[in-house]
C-alpha cells in the first residue's frame, strides 16, 4: 500500500451509529483508533473480524491532483 494514501471512515456510515465522527489517516491509523472506538462507542465485539469489517468500510482519498 502506497503510505501517502489517506482513508476515511465515516461513522455515519454504520447502521446503528449515533455518531458523526470521521478518522482520517493512513489505514493503518484509522484502524487503530477506529477499533477501540467501534468497541466502545458503537458495542462491537473485539474479534479478529472487525478490523476487516471496519478495512471495508474505509474511503480511499484520491492524492491525483
Ligand atoms: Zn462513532
Amino acid at each position: 500500500m502506497d503510505r501517502k494514501e489517506r482513508v476515511t471512515m465515516d461513522c455515519r456510515t454504520m447502521p446503528e451509529a449515533n455518531c458523526s465522527l470521521t478518522i482520517s489517516g493512513t489505514e493503518d491509523e484509522v484502524l487503530e483508533v477506529a477499533e477501540p472506538h467501534a468497541i466502545n462507542k458503537h458495542g462491537y465485539k473485539k474479534d479478529a473480524g472487525l478490523r476487516e469489517q471496519l478495512r471495508s468500510s474505509l474511503k480511499r482519498e484520491s492524492l491525483t491532483r
